[in-house]
């Protein structure tokens, strides 16, 4: 017999994080069951948490957060096919239209249609992934491969965002290349751009512990964003990818960039508008791009982290699901944490 109430972590608004009984949900036609047994807490989580909301979008009506999960499959729909009942899998948190200009265009991560596990994004919600139990169409999930932990497999979805940032910086092997911000995701950058060839990578940060997980992750070098007279800042980069989500970051990736380099813009920045030096990008026609989510990367991260890329310094702590609270304030503490996991495999 299933229980017939799960828990789950929601958000109501602003400071306002619940553990809250939730009916057991059974998966429609199509859809798959997962019982979740990890999930990693993100950026995004911690801005809908502390702000209640994400850049431009808000909390309005309560959220299940969580869209880096992984787990076991607990069921299978009616007349769906899929993985049999217990495999581990891993969720790919995205469910584009299929239909609009971008999902024919092969861009399906900026679908403005897309359904994405934990958004606030659309109203209704998008409900995530921290819960107990979790159904999804069978499309979005995958089986992990031989040997792959679901503690390494919980890193998939920001390792996926951080390739996706490399892919969309072309070609980076032999390149000189600039992360600013080393919190999960701009660790996850240093390891992708490592993997894909990057010469030089150096990291920078305000603070010292996410610059010393960068160096065990794959920075060349690390830098402090406020010691502008570090040797490590003297040559400009080919290229930046912006990871901090903080103006100032931004700053210091167009200021640092060469003439003709190119700066990729994944950090989500503070809601509304920014600053940004214009005609430093203008005059030396530097390409400004941007990176939202990812799209097939997801198949590569899970692949990668099977090969054993090495990652696993980017998780810090594991926490049980009833002490929620006490996971993010600490994942929101960057002298102490990178990486926060709740678990959420115990009933
Ligand atoms: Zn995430
Ligand atoms: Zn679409």
């Amino acid at each position: 017999m299933h229980p017939t109430t799960i828990r789950a972590c929601t958000v109501h608004g602003a400071g306002d994080l619940r553990i809250e009984e939730r009916p057991t949900p059974a998966p429609a036609p199509g859809e798959i069951a997962v019982a979740i047994a990890l999930g990693g807490i993100c950026g995004s989580d911690l801005h809908y948490y502390h702000r209640g909301r994400v850049g431009d979008f808000a909390v309005r009506e309560p959220m299940v957060l969580g869209h880096e999960v992984v787990g076991h499959v607990a069921a299978l729909g009616p007349e769906t096919e899929g993985p049999a009942v217990g495999t581990a899998v891993a969720i790919h948190p995205a469910t584009p239209c299929g239909s609009c200009p971008e999902c024919a265009a092969d861009r399906r991560n900026i679908c403005g249609h897309t359904r994405y596990l934990g958004s606030a994004a659309h109203l209704p919600h998008v409900q995530g992934g921290f819960a107990q139990r979790v159904t999804v169409p069978a499309a979005q999930i995958r089986a992990l491969h031989p040997g792959l932990t679901l503690h390494r497999a919980v890193l998939a979805e920001p390792l996926s965002v951080a390739l996706h940032a490399v892919n969309r910086a072309g070609d980076v092997r032999g390149k000189r290349v600039l992360v600013t911000g080393a919190g999960p995701i701009g660790c996850l950058v240093v390891a992708a751009l490592r993997h894909h060839g990057a010469a030089e990578i150096v990291a920078s940060d305000l603070v010292d512990e996410p610059l010393r997980i960068a160096a065990e992750v794959g920075a060349t070098a690390t830098v402090r964003a406020d010691h502008p007279e570090d040797p490590a800042w003297a040559a400009p980069f080919d290229i930046t990818i912006e990871a901090s989500g903080a103006p100032a970051g931004l700053r210091t990736c167009v200021e640092r960039t060469r003439r003709g380099g190119t700066v990729v813009l994944l950090g989500l920045l503070p809601p509304g508008e920014v600053g940004l030096l214009g005609n430093v990008a203008v005059t030396r026609e530097l390409e400004l791009r941007g990176a939202f989510r990812f799209d097939t990367e997801f198949d590569e991260a899970l692949s990668l982290l099977a090969q054993g890329l090495p990652v696993d310094p980017v998780i810090t702590h594991t926490f049980p699901l009833d002490r929620a609270t006490e996971a993010f304030d600490l994942a929101g503490n960057r002298e102490l944490a990178s990486k926060v996991l709740l678990d959420l495999s115990t009933t």
